[in-house]
């Protein structure tokens, strides 16, 4: 593992300058060095040059999406940087070079090959293609993590939609109600954070590695959350026939990227991950998943339509100034989506170019027109 990693540490600065970040343009350029110079097996030696390559690849690819919405928030853009390995990074095998077999796991080492036992969790879905296999060092011992690939379920074709609404203190709300709140999530942040701190100061090499622990340990608890907290919806949607309405990312970093914290930071993070996640138990179990424009489901009364950003009583209560109407101002938002997606309509926006489509009411507070929306229906919720 550690032969392995120095040797993408060896290749990425070549591919970085170069540019070259095709797996068979660093073959070309790099196997015979690299294989002479530490001694891997010529399987292994492609698997090292690919594995920078991949990596080069996927961090440009994320570095692109994300700077499609720093555009629109006019921040400045990202750009990619030379990438370095650690010493005890994954192994990304291929089916070809780590078979799998049903007790047993056949690996190349530096001594040649080895036969190992393994078990199977329960969890291991039985009609699963292993794509690739990552063999991963953590807390002292070795793991093979399978990345497997599942057949899609046609998703089918709901008229109506459970409304996921996405928030900071609140991870979701949906339209039925029900909420998660990301008191757990964060009570585990602090008392590493705390941990973490002692730990800094410290600065010893038994305190760095004590350090990356840790930061495993919280990273897996919340992963291990936000499978809950998605399986969870995935279950309601799917036992009742129903679609999944998220709101686009837009919407969500208007909202969030105020202030840039620790405690922000992680939120973020955690649901770009939380949405992802439902997104795939989603396609798995034939839910169709809507993204709807996310401008104003906060400001928007879910039961006569009215949009004003004074609808927003306090950060928890929704009190509409047109209707009275009066609610959790997260299941208002989680309601909107919801509505959204079944219709699919255009959204009113409070400006003047809303021309005939939608009735305008001018606000006698502000003075400005803001659109109103028919009422909708948000239908079984
Ligand atoms: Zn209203």
């Amino acid at each position: 593992m550690e032969r392995y990693n120095a040797a993408c540490n060896a290749v990425s600065p070549v591919a970085f300058s170069e540019r070259q970040f095709s797996n068979i343009g660093l073959q070309k350029r790099l196997y015979r060095h690299v294989r002479e110079t530490f001694g891997l097996s010529a399987q292994m030696t492609l698997l090292a040059i690919r594995k920078v390559a991949g990596s080069y690849r996927s961090t440009r690819e994320a570095i692109k999406e994300q700077n499609k919405v720093l555009a629109v928030l006019g921040k400045p853009l990202k750009t990619l940087t030379e990438i370095s390995f650690r010493e005890h990074g994954a192994i990304c095998y291929d089916a070809r070079v780590l078979s799998i077999g049903r007790n047993r796991v056949s690996i190349w080492t530096l001594d040649g090959r080895i036969n190992l036992r393994y078990s199977k969790p329960a969890y291991f879905p039985a009609v699963a293609t292993v794509t690739q296999t990552d063999l991963v060092y953590r807390d002292g011992a070795f793991w093979l993590y399978a990345t497997v690939e599942i057949p899609d379920v046609e998703p089918a074709d709901p008229s109506e939609y459970l409304g996921v609404d996405l928030g900071v203190v609140t991870i979701a709300t949906t339209s039925d109600g029900a909420t998660f709140s990301s008191d757990a999530t964060e009570k585990v942040r602090q008392r590493y954070g705390r941990l973490r701190g002692i730990l800094q100061k410290t600065g010893t090499r038994s305190a760095k590695r004590r350090l990356q622990k840790i930061a495993g340990r919280e990273r897996r608890f919340k992963t291990d959350t936000n499978h809950i907290i998605s399986k969870q919806i995935v279950c309601a949607a799917e036992g009742t026939k129903r679609g999944i309405a998220l709101e686009d990312l837009k919407g969500i970093l208007l909202r969030t990227t105020v202030r840039h914290d620790q405690r922000e930071r992680h939120h973020k993070w955690a649901f770009h991950q939380l949405r992802s996640f439902i997104e795939y138990k989603a396609r798995r179990t034939g839910v169709r998943v809507q993204v709807i424009d996310g401008a104003y489901t906060s400001q928007q009364c879910s039961a006569c339509g009215f949009v004003h950003p004074d609808n927003r009583s306090s950060q928890a209560a929704f009190c509409c100034l047109a209707c009275g109407h009066t609610e959790n101002a997260d299941i208002n938002a989680a309601r909107n989506i919801a509505a959204r997606a079944a219709v699919n309509r255009p959204i009113a926006v409070c400006s003047p170019d809303t021309g005939g489509e939608v009735e305008s009411q001018a606000c006698k507070e502000h003075g400005a027109t803001y659109g109103i929306m028919p009422p909708t229906e948000v239908g079984g919720s």
